[in-house]
């Protein structure tokens, strides 16, 4: 009837396979017009696509996962639950191992996806009153590490700066019973350098403007965040959208429920209290250009907090020790040198922390009973940015999501291929763009970035190689002055915390450490490895905009990710050879009430009875394709007229 909008007009269609086309416009107007209903999530098959609303939906409380357990995945419309759901109960059932993949540009929603997926699972696993500990323990470690690990970028105000891989373990009823978290390269340089419009770690403002006065007291802290040169140099120390103070107590709380005790809790503080000082220690030159200290106060905060040696801290600082045979010669830094040593200590400093924390949260999760146990997997890890001026911290994040890129591609053509053949169905590969020319451009040996800028650090050279070295080494593991003379101090040190971080450090100082870019890239292989040995899902995140508006559809902005995330090709060929497909019971407990012979009972084969109802419905013979297990339907428009029909 003309004039009459039908649902599918109004509110779009909730996947993208049943699009009568499958162009961009036709892909963009569906999200267009789904997005502007609230309607933030869209399949692709069981692919989920999620748009970032910047606002609070209504879609995430109690009722509504109650609505998505044990349902099937088409049942209900898409959300993020339904996927959350279905891999439990497929890994459940099938007792296999999964992960879920979530991806998309700085700033997309992926940090949000995994917390609604892991709150998802506290409330809908079983669970008895012991397990809860370690299911609060995984929902605790999230604001502890966003504390420690995520900052306000010009992208996004909570910006994840480490990658991070979490398996939760599942014993055979399907309780949450352990979780293990890998994390992955944290932008360490931020702590002593941030962009304009950028700021530093959270937990640092957290402290400064949280912590009660006694503890900044001891901590020989101002509360304003304005006094310390690690926290000003982006000029945007404190942000309306961030409450600083309210996250402190959160992340207090946190600490508590993942078992750091009180001791180590003031170790924690006086160690982020203690990279602040050493960032106001500041540098004269003398007349020959070498590094005097000028700021005595601050250094004397550091020695007080780390509890290490003044003296030998301050020398640390500003001289090279040489030790020939029963000599030892102290040579001054030069100005920038000593800078540059200051800063490699406060950045060795707060990444061993992060470390340290990391596997404090590991024992806290951790199952000791041997019995086996089925994971999910969940991969949220810093997403695609390119700022003004890129650094290595970019090339290594844009690198990994190359590689993510790479690994959807091969799994989901892969299995594509797989399921045709498993099914005994013909069907005609698709064109695609590979990224792995990318991946090898950067990972290749010999030829590859990575292997280029390793060659050009082993050399040693003149400044373009010195300026490679700067932005390519751990300056604190590569640097041999720093290493005989600080390291060693560290490793007298009486917070126990620091003293355990560097004495664990390699203490052969020979031996030319790997290059962060190679560790890296070793890394991304071995996450690799795990991944391909589990069952994938994906969830793509899109940003809606690029200035945090609620309701604003930048079509142009979400144009670029829909194509450079590889969806139009995802649907393609999703709907190359078969746009659908069902397993034969799923397929007639849905349409059998559509034919009288099905209707209320079919008593034999379910694929039987599916080849009855779709006769009946009228389904030409190249609509469709009987698998071994599943029906394939060729295009969309039959699976929307049977789901027409169901409607009426
Ligand atoms: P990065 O790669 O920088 O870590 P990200 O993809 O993890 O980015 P998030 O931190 O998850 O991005 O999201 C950025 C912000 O967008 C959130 O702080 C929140 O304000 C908003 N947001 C994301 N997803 C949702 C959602 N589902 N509902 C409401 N707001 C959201
Ligand atoms: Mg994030």
């Amino acid at each position: 009837m003309e004039g009459a909008l039908t649902a599918r007009d109004r509110v779009g269609i909730q996947d993208f396979v049943l699009l009568d086309e499958t162009t961009e416009e036709a892909v963009l107007s569906n999200l267009k017009k789904r997005f502007s209903n609230d309607l933030i999530y869209t399949y692709i098959g069981t692919l989920l696509v999620s748009v970032n609303p910047y606002k609070e939906l209504d879609i995430y409380n109690k009722t509504q996962m109650e609505l998505y357990m044990g349902v099937n995945f088409f049942e209900l419309p898409p959300h993020i639950y339904a996927l959350a759901d279905n891999a439990y109960h497929t890994m459940l059932t099938e007792y296999n191992n999964h992960f879920i993949l979530i991806s998309g540009e700085s700033g997309a929603g992926k940090t949000e996806a995994s917390k609604k997926i892991l709150q998802y699972y506290a409330v809908s696993c079983p669970s008895t009153a012991l397990l809860n500990t370690v299911r609060d323990k995984m929902l605790m470690s999230n604001p502890v590490l966003e504390a420690f690990g995520n900052a306000k970028t010009l992208k996004n105000d909570n910006s994840s700066r480490f990658g991070k891989y979490m398996d939760i373990q599942f014993d055979s009823e399907g309780e949450a019973v352990g979780g293990h978290i890998l994390n992955y390269l944290l932008e360490k340089s931020r702590v002593v350098h941030q962009n304009h419009g950028e700021r530093n770690f959270h937990i640092f403002y957290q402290l400064v403007q949280g912590g009660a006065e006694d503890l900044l007291h001891k901590l020989g802290l101002e509360r304003d965040c304005h006094q310390y040169n690690y926290l000003t140099q982006g000029e945007c120390a404190i942000v309306s959208s961030i409450n600083d103070n309210n996250e402190w107590k959160t992340v207090k709380n946190a600490l508590q429920i993942i078992n750091i005790d009180d001791t180590n809790i003031n170790y924690l503080f006086e160690i982020v209290a203690s990279v602040l000082h050493l960032g106001n220690i500041r540098f004269d030159a003398d007349i020959k250009g070498n590094a005097l200290m000028n700021n005595n106060a601050s250094l004397r905060w550091v020695s007080n907090l780390l509890d290490v040696d003044a003296h030998i801290l301050q020398e640390g600082l500003t001289y090279r020790k040489i030790e020939a045979k029963a000599d030892k010669i102290l040579s001054p830094f030069t100005l920038d040198h000593a800078i540059y040593v200051r800063d490699a200590l406060a950045k060795a400093i707060y990444g061993q922390t992060f470390t340290w924390l990391v596997s404090r949260i590991n024992e806290s999760m951790e199952n000791k009973d041997s019995s086996r146990k089925t994971v999910i997997g969940l991969l949220d890890i810093y997403g695609f940015e390119v700022f003004y001026v890129n650094s290595f911290e970019q090339f290594c994040i844009n690198y990994c999501n190359e590689k993510l890129q790479q690994l959807f591609i091969q799994l989901t053509l892969k299995s594509e291929q797989e399921e045709y053949e498993a099914e005994g169905i013909e069907w005609e590969p698709v064109q695609f763009f590979n990224n792995k020319i990318i991946c090898d451009l950067v990972e290749e040996k010999h030829r590859g970035i990575i292997s280029i800028l390793d060659e050009e650090c082993l050399r040693p050279g003149d400044a373009t190689d010195l300026t490679f070295l700067e932005r390519l080494e751990d300056k604190m593991g590569n640097h041999p002055h720093f290493v005989t003379n600080i390291k060693d101090l560290m490793c007298q040190s009486k917070n126990a915390i620091v003293r355990e971080c560097f004495s664990t450090l390699d203490p052969d100082n020979r031996r030319r450490p790997e290059t962060v870019a190679t560790q890296f890239k070793s890394s991304l292989l071995k996450l690799t490895e795990i991944l391909m040995a589990k069952e994938a899902w994906y969830i793509r995140c899109l940003k809606s905009n690029e200035s945090k508006q609620t309701g604003l559809f930048d079509e142009a902005l979400i144009r670029h990710q829909v194509k450079y995330l590889g969806l139009m090709e995802h649907l393609r060929v999703r709907r190359a050879g078969f746009a659908y497909r069902r397993k034969y019971d799923v397929f007639l407990k849905r349409y059998k009430p559509l034919c009288p012979a099905t209707w209320p009972h079919w008593r034999g084969l379910p694929a039987d009875g599916v080849e009855v109802l779709v006769q009946h419905l009228g389904y030409l013979p190249n609509e469709y394709k009987m698998g071994r297990t599943k029906i394939f339907i060729r295009y969309p428009r039959t699976l929307y007229a049977t789901e027409d029909a169901y409607e009426r």
